[in-house]
């Protein structure tokens, strides 16, 4: 058989979209069965429309950006002229065929960035994240007070899965600042900040998980049979230890050894 020069690409799409009757069908498949370019285009974009089902559909996804991108695509669609000649046609098609290639080009940027976001980020990698949000006012505290019980009760009424303890600092020259529930690895976390008297900030965040879970860390101490690890985010020390089924963790800019301090004073053998 000579090589094919027509190739109904515009049937592939149509098909894809559910648009195709029953003998164009039947066209189509006579002629996917005979040719490879054919059968790879509709591979290609079915796996196009896979990906942003399946991306947009996962738990935590950007929903609200890809309904804009749904809509983007199908006010694209609607924007097609109708088809006239062959000639017409093969030039709409071509632009079709483009556009989803530009989705999927969209679609694995946003998937590859949200995931960095999402899951590139460690444990420890994160609680120096949020620390600096938090200092920033990029995340503003959900309660302001300086009464730890106070935030304690606000805590429990919000049905957090876990009975957060809000630490007092108080000896250490530390008040409380504010706190709330927090996202924090994908779960709710209980979230508390802290200022010293010399401006100096403490955020410590509870939530359910292991320390099994987290990376290898810097440092290692154990303190009345409590395995404290010991992380440094750049000018930041996080101190992660196991009450229980609830991760703490205690991040502190200033040094190292005053942050395992208030992580050893606060740490309770579960
Ligand atoms: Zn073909």
């Amino acid at each position: 058989m000579a090589e094919q020069t027509d190739h109904p690409i515009d049937l592939v799409q149509d098909a894809l979209d559910g648009r195709l009757g029953g003998s164009q069908r039947a066209a189509l498949d006579a002629h996917l069965a005979t040719c490879d370019r054919c059968r790879r285009e509709l591979a290609a974009l079915r796996w196009t429309k896979t990906q942003l089902a399946a991306v947009a559909t996962a738990e935590d996804a950007p929903q609200e950006l890809f309904a804009q991108l749904r809509e983007a695509l199908d006010g694209a669609d609607r924007r097609l002229p109708e088809t006239a000649g062959p000639e017409p046609r093969r030039r709409v098609t071509r632009s079709s065929v483009a556009y989803w290639l530009g989705a999927a080009a969209a679609i694995m940027i946003i998937a590859v960035v949200w995931n960095i976001i999402r899951s590139a980020l460690t444990a420890p990698a994160q609680a120096a994240e949020d620390f600096r949000a938090v200092l920033s006012n990029s995340t503003s505290l959900e309660v302001s007070t300086t009464e730890p019980a106070a935030l304690e009760a606000r805590l429990q009424a919000a049905g957090l899965p876990f009975a957060a303890r809000v630490f007092d600092f108080g000896m250490m020259k530390y008040s409380l600042v504010g706190g709330g529930v927090h996202r924090f690895q994908g779960r709710s976390s209980a979230l508390f900040a802290y200022r010293g008297a010399d401006g100096r900030a403490v955020i410590c965040q509870m939530y359910e998980g292991h320390a099994s879970e987290l990376p290898a860390p810097g440092e290692r101490r154990r303190q009345n049979e409590i395995d404290f690890l010991v992380y440094r985010e750049g000018e930041l020390t996080v101190v992660f230890w196991q009450e229980g089924d609830v991760l703490c963790v205690l991040v502190a800019d200033g040094d190292s050894e005053s942050a395992i301090q208030l992580a050893f004073a606060k740490a309770v053998k579960v």
